[in-house]
């Protein structure tokens, strides 16, 4: 089946959501041409990576590979590649950076507190975004409405202070529904560990699967306060607007 004749199959809400998405992003190229996605490689992830490689494909991608994430995750990266025929840009931490972090903290250092989890967050995660998004002058997230109260409150496209370039939320309307709905719809390739009560995937030894029902986002560094649990290329979370039900699985 071509991708024209899937998309034109998916459900009314489904492809007004596509076409508001669609335009969104057509309209950031327009705005500023020099636009990067930042794939967390997550489920809404594969949702844009689909939309962008059909309809905006001038849009560039990376990845970060944190040196600690699942081989799920990493078998997903080359799954995606292989489907879209396409390279996503993969950005690793400083070598030096993460030696001196294992050497002042240990291999699991992050676990000893919150200052240590961020600094651990800040090596692999933060300072490879930064490179990324380094020029450009928007940057493309999959956040949703639904995610959380602070993330309900944003826009489309917003001016991102923290780091001095326009940013892209094309998918704030979309629920956790509609996001398998699409996924399911279009056959694409999503993360094994989502099957196996795993709603939200960050790096292996911070993210643990949750029961049905629960916050998606309480796997994540589940041993901090709720109010701290961000890596930092997101704003800071507050509290969870809603609880979405977990999808079944596929
Ligand atoms: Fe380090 Fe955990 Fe943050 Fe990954 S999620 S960068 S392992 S603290």
């Amino acid at each position: 089946m071509s991708i024209e004749t899937s998309i034109e199959q998916l459900s009314s809400r489904l492809q007004a959501l596509v076409q508001d998405t669609r335009v969104v992003l057509e309209r950031a190229v327009h705005d500023y041409q020099d636009v990067v996605y930042s794939n967390s490689l997550g489920a809404e992830a594969m949702v844009l990576t689909d939309i962008i490689c059909t309809y905006v494909p001038d849009i560039d991608m990376f990845t970060l590979d944190t040196g600690r994430l699942h081989d799920e995750t990493l078998a997903l990266l080359d799954r995606v590649e292989r489907r879209y025929q396409r390279r996503i840009q993969v950005l690793y931490p400083q070598a030096e950076a993460v030696e001196q972090y294992v050497r002042d903290h240990g291999i699991n250092g992050f676990y000893q507190g919150f200052n240590e989890r961020q600094s651990c967050c800040n090596i692999r995660k933060i300072e490879p975004f930064k490179r990324g998004i380094a020029g450009r002058k928007a940057w493309v997230t999959g956040v949703r409405r639904g995610q959380s109260a602070e993330r309900a409150q944003g826009e489309a496209i917003s001016w991102d202070q923290r780091y001095d370039l326009w940013k892209v939320s094309p998918m704030l309307e979309w629920t956790e529904e509609d996001v398998w709905a699409y996924i399911r719809a279009r056959n694409l390739p999503y993360n094994a560990l989502h099957d196996k009560g795993f709603p939200s995937i960050g790096c292996a030894p911070c993210t643990r699967a949750v029961e049905p029902g629960a916050d998606p986002r309480s796997g994540r560094w589940w041993w901090e306060n709720p109010e701290t649990r961000e890596c930092g290329l997101q704003p800071r979370r507050v509290i969870p607007l809603k609880v979405e039900p977990r999808r079944a699985a596929a």
